[in-house]
């Protein structure tokens, strides 16, 4: 059989079903890490921590200067900014 991602043939056994589709090992593993590239919880300790002193991570920092830029913005519209430079 073949991945349905990109097409490796692969055994049945390694195969992986995700949202309908038969992913090999590698197309899992993208599939299953990629949302951890937009961290919610960065951006919400971010958001709390606004005009406090706080160590922050880069990533927090990062949320920070958008939101300070940009005005206030949805957790999506941040994670779209961010998600170049997170990998
Ligand atoms: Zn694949």
């Amino acid at each position: 059989m073949n991945c349905e991602k990109c097409g490796e043939h692969m055994n049945p056994e390694e195969s992986f079903q995700h949202a309908g589709q038969t992913l090999c090992e590698d197309c899992y593993m993208d599939v299953m890490t990629a949302p951890k590239a937009c961290d919610p919880w960065a951006v919400h300790t971010a958001k709390d921590m606004t005009g406090n002193e706080f160590t922050l991570t880069s990533t927090q920092q990062k949320v920070l200067d958008l939101i300070t830029n940009n005005g206030p913005l949805t957790a999506e519209e941040i994670c779209n900014q961010l998600s170049p430079d997170i990998s």
